[in-house]
């Protein structure tokens, strides 16, 4: 059975005296509403870890999330932190090639295939983004470029650690824009994905990986977009810094 996921990406947002009440209201929320099956995952800055960290000590299925991780253990690498540091404050899922860090950071996909590699190795779960631009939608094949993402970052995994992965598939043109995939855009690029996965590891493993859509998700939007068959949950900008919404969400299997 595959996990349910819905994980909130807060980006640069919430200094901590706010990131401590989104996150306290969301664990009190999904205590009351949110059915075990699903896990909810806040993604914070990373001065907010530690804090948020002991506030989600006895919750259930409110796990936490960073935003980033760098690719060697340790190092001079100036205002980078890696994932020892990460997992020591009790992170648990490592968001990995978001498009912001993929432009604004030119990381590359050997690069994330490295960062893959050393946050499985410190047991924790990458998130990994892919997602094609609005010019390749229009203009290319968005399936054989986001396929190749995939190929390039995370083929090189033997399949029991493929396994311990979780893909975003985030259209560029939707995030933060407003504009959503369709649930027929979704679950062709969610269904070609799991294909693409299914020709390297077989049907098996690629049935057991979680692929999460990501893109201007809302709740009146989620429940269309969560029913689709090979859609796993979401991964949320905007509407995770409202703890309703966020809720809203993850309820919306
Ligand atoms: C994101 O940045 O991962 C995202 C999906 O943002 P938004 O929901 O705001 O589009």
């Amino acid at each position: 059975m595959r996990k349910k996921i819905v994980a909130g990406n807060w980006k640069m947002n919430n200094d901590i005296s706010e990131g401590l009440k989104l996150a306290s209201e969301v664990v009190n929320m999904a205590a009351d509403e949110i059915s075990s099956d699903v896990t909810m995952v806040l993604i914070t800055p990373y001065i907010h870890l530690k804090s948020v960290s002991d506030l989600l000590k006895g919750s259930e299925n409110v796990f936490l999330g960073s935003q980033n991780c760098h690719e060697q253990e340790s190092g001079a690498f100036t205002g980078e932190i890696s994932a020892a540091m990460l997992k020591s404050v009790g992170t648990q899922y490592v968001v990995l090639g978001h498009s912001e860090r993929r432009e604004y950071f030119e990381e590359s996909d050997e690069v994330l295939a490295a960062k893959t590699d050393i946050v499985l190795k410190h047991e924790m779960t990458p998130i990994f983004c892919c997602g094609e631009s609005l010019d390749i939608r229009e203009n290319a094949d968005p399936y054989a470029y986001v396929k190749q993402q995939i190929t390039n970052s995370l083929f090189h995994l033997p399949e029991e650690e493929i396994l311990k992965v979780v893909i975003a598939y985030e259209p560029i043109w939707a995030i933060g824009t407003g504009k959503t995939a369709s649930k027929e855009q979704a679950q062709e690029m969610h269904a070609s994905l799991r294909e693409h996965i299914a020709g390297k590891y077989g049907a098996t493993v690629a049935n057991e990986i979680s692929i999460l859509y990501g893109g201007s998700a809302k709740p009146s939007n989620a429940p269309e977009l969560f029913a689709c068959e090979d859609v796993d949950g979401g991964l949320i900008g905007g509407a995770s810094l409202k703890s309703r919404d966020f809720i809203d969400i993850a309820k919306s299997f």
